[in-house]
């Protein structure tokens, strides 16, 4: 008689805030998967619906709650993890049916909590097994780009942010172990790697930059070393949240060299110096647009992606002033903007001068109008030029297809739409001959199809 094998039990994921918090996720499925459970795409086919919250603003808390609310009126049976997780009595005051409550990073807790919630099936059948990619994990993320967390937690302390409090001081992870694990991303079809972390620059401090070995020789526990270390597996690699600290300097190589993208997502948040001083931002130094432009000569299609914010307390007119001209001189080519929010536990609450709304909202039209300008004037000087693209989707009723230059991040970044591009598939590298421009997209046709036209 055959075995009949127990169902095992499934579990749903509702994952709220940024990319780390995508990471996290796909770390605790992995491990979910790895023990036997199937994931549910709905709230009804699911024994138990985990909630991976975020806690960084007021608005995200908001949002979060609405999530677990949300969770418990369909499902019923429900853990919370992620940044919340440290509001336990808020999340339990509201829901008092909640199962259980973990913070953030705290992978065993959770796995446990839904172990106890919808205990595994222990089955040397399925336990044998592979599961799907069981060498990559389950990722929530295309298979063709991958978001690759290389440290966690900050040692900085900016007035307007409490992910230090939430996440602890730096703590990195070792190059060699990240470098296994982008491989085997690569390996499994990954075609662009997003480097992520608090503060990609400082990475590596707490090991004092030590070397492990790797592939007969050695890598440092240092950006400008892992970054090199990435560009050699062939697939696209981006990076993000990196600080000017002087050392960048020596990124910029790299991208000329083609190993990483030309491509920096530096958050500036201010440029006048009394308010950077009042943030507490880190590499906060005056010569940030002298070396803009020694990157550029360097790198000329050098995108620099960065975000604002704007009204921070004390923030004056003068102060606005001087951060439009900066923007004017920079010009960025990817710019977002935030109005300053005050956050629970934040230093910056506390700071005299704090702006009106209505002033904020100025403010912030102002700087998106001002930035909206610069990026439709860069982008209109693509029209003409073939560029790179990596294809995100293919819509197979209109034979169009979207997808991304060098120069934009998923999710956060502009677009490229093509025409005439039903053959692409997604995760495609094309040459795109770029046809017309907006303020933030880019419309073309495949380099192939022109030429054959
Ligand atoms: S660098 Fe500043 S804003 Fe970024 S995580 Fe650290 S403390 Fe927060």
């Amino acid at each position: 008689m055959a075995t009949v094998l127990p169902s095992p039990p499934r579990v749903g994921m509702v994952s709220l805030g940024c990319p780390k918090n995508l990471v996290d996720s796909e770390r605790i499925l992995s491990k979910l998967r790895a023990d036997g459970y199937e994931m549910s795409a709905d709230y009804a086919g699911a024994d138990v619906v985990l909630v991976n919250t975020c806690g960084f603003l007021d608005s995200a808390k908001e949002e979060s709650l609405e999530a677990i609310g949300e969770a418990i009126a369909e499902n019923g049976r429900v853990v919370v993890t992620g940044c919340m997780g440290r509001e336990a009595e808020v999340i339990r005051e509201r829901f008092p049916q909640v199962l259980a409550i973990t913070g953030a990073h705290q992978y065993e807790q959770v796995v446990e909590a839904v172990h106890e919630a919808a205990p595994p099936v222990p089955s040397p059948y399925l336990d044998l097994v592979p599961q799907a990619r069981p060498e990559t994990g389950l990722k929530l993320t295309p298979r063709h780009y991958g978001y690759l967390k290389i440290s966690e937690g900050c040692n900085h302390r900016c007035a307007f942010c409490i992910i230090p409090q939430i996440r602890g001081d730096l703590v990195s992870r070792r190059p060699d172990a990240i470098l296994r694990e982008a491989e085997k991303l690569v390996a499994a079809g990954t075609k662009e790697l997003l480097v992520i972390s608090q503060d990609t620059s400082a990475y590596g401090l707490d090991l004092k930059h030590a070397a492990w070995p790797w592939k007969g020789g050695e890598v440092r526990a240092h950006m400008t070393d892992l970054a090199r270390a990435l560009g050699g597996l062939g697939a696209w690699v981006r990076l993000h949240y990196v600080y000017p600290y002087p050392h960048v300097d020596r990124v910029i190589p790299l991208m000329a060299e083609g190993l990483v993208l030309p491509y920096l997502d530096i958050p500036f948040q201010h440029a006048s110096p009394k308010v950077l001083k009042a943030m507490r931002r880190p590499a906060n130094e005056a010569k940030v647009l002298e070396r803009l432009r020694e990157w550029r000569a360097l790198v000329p299609d050098l995108a620099v992606r960065s975000s604002f914010v704007v009204g921070f307390p004390g923030e004056t007119e003068e102060d606005f002033d001087y951060l439009l001209q900066w923007l004017q001189e920079a010009q960025l080519d990817r710019v977002g903007a935030f109005r300053f929010e005050p956050v629970e536990g934040a230093p910056a609450n506390d700071l005299p001068g704090h702006v009106p709304e209505e002033v904020k909202e100025e403010r912030y039209a102002r700087v998106m109008e001002l930035t909206a300008r610069i990026s439709a004037a860069k982008l209109a000087a693509k029209v003409g030029k073939t560029i790179d693209v990596i294809i995100d989707a293919v819509d197979a009723e209109t034979g169009g297809a979207t997808g991304r230059s060098k120069a934009d991040a998923p999710e956060i970044d502009g677009e490229v739409h093509l025409r005439d591009a039903g053959h692409l598939a997604a995760g495609d590298i094309v040459r795109v001959l770029v046809e017309e421009s907006d303020e933030h997209d880019l419309f073309g046709v495949p380099e192939r199809v022109a030429a054959a036209a």
